[in-house]
């Protein structure tokens, strides 16, 4: 009658049965070579909407590198990147990076200094009249920064123009967001406080989060899953609780044993 089961994909689900959705971000076998270094070696990652996965390793081993890629700066020497199912990236066709929906925070924070605060959160959404300064508002008030918009970078501590960054990376409403360090410039003891608060905002956004880090504590407090990095490969992945309790070698065993 027009349509044949077998080509049709919903229908050919037997009931009851739900239609596959294929991840938000899907990273497949990506490959990265420095002066015939494999810096990055097959690495392949899957993260949904509302999670937070944490690629975690110790200097060196890739992590960057793999964001870098994943961002549209860097470019893979084999693998593929999806999102929600469509291939933004291979070896032969390529999305630019404006137009992959991928926010980045890294660990400078890097704000424009001679925007004030509102228009530094403001500068990823359409310019002009349209421009949805309300969303702006909600922003800094989710950070606690409500009244700051007129105010300049310097004129901010740290943690305040951190809370800045996260709002701006986070106003467009990229489908993903990449963290590279986020938290490392910060002063340790509110390290802890501002990872919490970030964390919040995360889940409310529902945004699909791969945050890069080196230190197990951070993996342990923030990550919905863990991806261990070794060496440019990873060579663990599961919950945090599991990770930690069934550490997958030696070497990983150390690595989470000075966790404070
Ligand atoms: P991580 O973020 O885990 O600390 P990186 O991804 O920054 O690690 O780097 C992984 C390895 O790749 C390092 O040995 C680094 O020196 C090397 N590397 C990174 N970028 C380049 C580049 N553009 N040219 C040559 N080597 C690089
Ligand atoms: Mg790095």
């Amino acid at each position: 009658r027009g349509c044949y089961p077998a080509l049709n994909p919903i229908k050919s689900l037997r009931q009851g049965q739900r239609v596959p959705t294929p991840p938000r971000l899907e990273v497949r076998n990506l490959i990265r070579r420095f002066d015939g270094r494999t810096v990055v070696d097959d690495v392949s990652l899957a993260i949904e909407p509302g999670q937070v996965t944490c690629l975690l390793g110790p200097s060196g081993c890739g992590k960057s590198t793999t964001l870098r890629m994943i961002a549209g700066v860097d470019m893979q020497d084999q693998g593929s990147i999806w999102v929600d199912g469509k291939l933004i990236c291979d070896t032969v066709f390529r999305i630019p990076p404006e137009r992959r929906a991928i926010g980045l925070m890294f660990q400078d924070f890097a704000l424009f200094p001679h925007l004030s605060v509102a228009e530094n959160v403001a500068f990823g959404l359409p310019k002009g009249a349209t421009r949805d300064m309300r969303r702006v508002e909600e922003l800094l008030d989710r950070v606690s920064l409500s009244g700051f918009g007129p105010k300049f970078p310097h004129e901010l501590s740290g943690g305040e123009q951190q809370r800045v960054a996260l709002a701006r990376a986070l106003a467009p409403r990229p489908r993903i967001l990449l963290m590279d360090e986020p938290f490392s410039g910060l002063d340790e003891r509110l390290r802890d406080g501002i990872r919490d608060d970030t964390l919040s905002l995360l889940k409310e956004e529902g945004t699909a989060v791969l945050l890069v880090t080196h230190e197990p504590h951070e993996a342990m407090r923030m990550a919905d899953e863990i991806a261990l990095m070794r060496s440019g490969r990873i060579v663990q992945r599961g919950a945090p609780y599991n990770i930690y309790n069934a550490p997958v070698d030696r070497a990983a065993a150390g690595f989470f044993s000075d966790i404070n």
